[in-house]
């Protein structure tokens, strides 16, 4: 048997590929960031082939930097950032367009007139577990096939294939144009508004109503399972790649939260929440969504509710890219500490529209409650609460769907080493806030869903047995500050409404 996983962590800054051990210990790392495309406001793109690039650099990069061989892998996991949407010639490789990421907020109107045919935001609730945004990939495809010239007639003859990046990386793993094999899994396909999460396969009436010919979408295979090897050329030549999920389902998993009840969030580019539901399907009265957490092999689909919230460690990058105010994301802490609260001002980055609870697309960001007494420092706490004050909208929203109060929350993503904004964040849910030692969970759980197909790891209870907790924060505010603060934050979101006709 050989010795080690490999997981490819296609993200939305950057590609990484992660080889662990046994135990879960990262063995070698290597990582290519690549360039975030904004042509217009409220449109961002990425360069498919650029990333396709990066995945194979760094996939040779993890292997020599350990010293290690092909021969040395048992299996390798591939996990994604959701949504982003791609097209590609299945004879050419070529991509028609760039990848539209999550982020984009350029279908609003197509959005708007799928919910005029009936229905409003919840026209595909009850199948899809979503509500009608920009977010989701459908929505993105139509808008490429609407807007780039030929591509509809190229689609319907056959000629056209969709993916989201967890595919794209697939298809061209395994050959591309010579025999690649055009595969998802559910818990990306829950992500396109386009499959039944009953049923795991895709809805016909809803890919109509958006124009998207069947022919063009991947076969959904579940999130364990030996879909091919890696073609004979290449760093990881030859070894089976045998997992597939959405990062944030894979950061739910590598975080164990395998049983229901269980949740983890993860702090990176945004936040998402995921609470394991169990093998039961639960639909949100209270502005989550309803989505696939993991299938593996032949077991029963095990579903989650999510909180997704798009800005959130972006708005540290933003900080320091557009108003140059840090030089990097970690200075943010130490300017918040130079003061001992906010001032008073409350930072909202609806820079996206708002995502969970609200999904208001004509939200814009605002920054309130500003005096001449604000200063750098304050400003610095505001941009980090505004994180820890989103996610408290969404655990609320989740123990009211749930009925069941949230103990503890496991934590995970690039924001998790800031310890102002943990200890923040243990204060204002008033819950305990929960590191565990191998923060990198979404490779992580990529590389056990890859594992557990192969037969490297025997079953769920190593998943369990290798975690283990790093840090841990308790909640240390008093109630009436909490709610006092909380209560501000509430009436920020409000002023961002209505920015957008
Ligand atoms: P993703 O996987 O979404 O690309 P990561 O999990 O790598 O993101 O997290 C990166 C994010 O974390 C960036 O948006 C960055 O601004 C933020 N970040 C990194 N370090 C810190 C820090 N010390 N304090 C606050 N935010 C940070």
């Amino acid at each position: 048997m050989a010795s080690y996983v490999a997981a490819v962590d296609q993200g939305t800054t950057s590609t990484r590929t992660m080889i662990f051990d046994h135990s879960g210990n990262v063995v070698s790392v290597d990582q290519r960031e690549h360039e975030q495309i904004f042509p217009k406001a409220g449109w961002v793109e990425h360069n498919a082939e650029e990333i396709w690039a990066n995945t194979r650099a760094t996939a040779a990069g993890a292997l020599a930097n350990a010293d290690l061989t092909a021969a040395e892998i048992a299996a390798v996991g591939i996990t994604n950032q959701r949504e982003t949407t791609l097209v590609w010639d299945r004879k050419t490789g070529k991509p028609v367009y760039n990848a539209i990421v999550w982020q984009d907020t350029r279908t609003d109107r197509i959005v708007n007139e799928l919910g005029a045919l009936g229905g409003g935001q919840e026209r595909y609730r009850e199948k899809t577990g979503l509500p009608l945004a920009t977010y989701f990939s459908g929505p993105k495809i139509k808008w490429i096939l609407d807007n780039v010239d030929g591509a509809r007639q190229r689609a319907e003859a056959g000629d056209l294939l969709f993916g989201n990046m967890d595919t794209w990386v697939l298809w061209n793993m395994t050959g591309g144009p010579d025999g690649g094999i055009h595969v998802t899994d559910p818990t990306n396909a829950s992500r396109t508004m386009l499959m039944d999460l009953d049923t795991l396969s895709w809805d016909e009436s809803i890919a109509a109503d958006m124009g998207i010919p069947l022919s063009m979408l991947p076969e959904i295979r579940s999130s364990s399972e030996e879909y091919g090897k890696v073609r004979e050329r290449g760093a990881l030549a030859g070894v089976p790649i045998a997992g597939i999920l959405g990062d944030q389902q894979a950061a739910t998993f590598g975080q164990a939260c395998l049983s229901p009840g269980e949740a983890k969030n993860t702090y990176g580019t945004g936040n998402f929440v995921l609470l394991n539901t169990g093998t039961e399907k639960v639909l949100s009265q209270n502005g989550l969504l309803t989505t696939v957490c993991y299938k593996i092999g032949d077991k029963d689909t095990v579903y989650a509710l999510e909180g997704a919230i798009a800005v959130t460690g972006s708005l540290v990058q933003w900080l320091r890219d557009n108003l140059q105010m840090i030089t990097s994301a970690a200075e943010i802490e130490e300017h918040a500490r130079t003061v001992e609260d906010n001032g008073g001002a409350y930072f909202v980055p609806a820079f996206s529209g708002l995502f969970a609870p609200y999904w208001r697309s004509d939200a814009r960001g605002a920054i309130v409650g500003l005096t001449r007494y604000v200063n750098k420092g304050h400003l610095a706490r505001a941009v980090l609460e505004a994180t820890a004050f989103q996610t408290r909208e969404v655990i609320d929203a989740m123990n009211a769907d749930s009925g069941v109060p949230l103990k503890t929350l496991k934590v995970d993503g690039g924001m998790v080493v800031n310890d102002l904004l943990m200890q923040f964040q243990a204060d204002i849910l008033g819950v305990s806030v929960i590191r565990p030692k191998v923060a990198e969970t979404t490779a992580l759980g990529a590389a056990y869903a890859a594992g557990l197909a192969v037969k490297y790891w025997e079953s769920e209870e190593d998943i369990r047995s290798n975690w283990a907790k790093d840090k841990q924060w308790e909640p240390s505010m008093d109630e009436s500050r909490r709610e006092h603060e909380y209560h501000n934050w509430k009436k920020a979101v409000t002023k961002t409404f209505g920015w957008v006709e």
